[in-house]
């Protein structure tokens, strides 16, 4: 029997020079084709954070969507969608966050997070950590509390993991590159 991140590492796709030269894309999607293995993934994220008290997830758009709605179903708490800036119809907290070229802004719809919350933020992929810490910014603008970040995939040689352990030291990702 192989083990969870064994079948995780042999399913996604590696796209080399997507969406532009020099970048290996960390393709999940074949993962979503498999639903014993999608079920595998909730559950490992479920076990990994059974000791952690979680009031809502924050899912990034897009692909952080996928599980995090998934994994607030199964917690019975609220889901929370971050998205790039113009997406969400509502009023909105904004956090701008500087890119290797430029800049990117990430939002959420106001009064999703009340005060104390402890809230877990999830993506599917970590790579700088510039989204996932935008996205822990929101939550404190909002007087939350991060709980932790739950990933699929860590590409560790990029350190993203100094953006975010400042917000919460439980971070998980359940294979590494
Ligand atoms: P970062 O802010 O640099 O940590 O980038 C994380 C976001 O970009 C996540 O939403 C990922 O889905 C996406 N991303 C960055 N690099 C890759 C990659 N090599 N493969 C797939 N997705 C990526």
């Amino acid at each position: 029997m192989k083990s969870l991140s064994d079948q995780i590492l042999s399913t996604v796709r590696e796209v080399p020079d997507f969406p532009k030269k020099g970048i290996n894309f960390k393709d999940i999607t074949p993962i979503l084709e498999n639903p014993k293995l999608c079920r595998e993934i909730v559950d490992e994220f479920i076990s990994r954070f059974s000791k952690t008290k979680i009031d809502a997830i924050v899912g990034i758009e897009s692909r952080g969507f996928l599980f995090g709605m998934t994994l607030a179903m199964r917690l019975n708490i609220p889901f929370i969608t971050v998205r790039k800036k113009g997406k969400l119809p509502y009023k909105t907290v904004s956090y701008r966050y500087e890119l290797e070229y430029g800049s990117a802004e990430m939002e959420m719809h106001v009064d999703t997070v009340k005060p104390g919350w402890k809230v877990l933020i999830h993506d599917d992929l970590l790579a700088t950590g510039g989204t996932a810490a935008a996205a822990a910014e929101l939550v404190k603008m909002q007087k939350g509390k991060i709980a932790g970040f739950a990933f699929l995939v860590e590409l560790s040689f990029l350190d993203g993991i100094k953006k975010i352990n400042g917000y919460s030291d439980k971070i998980v990702a359940l294979v590494r590159y």
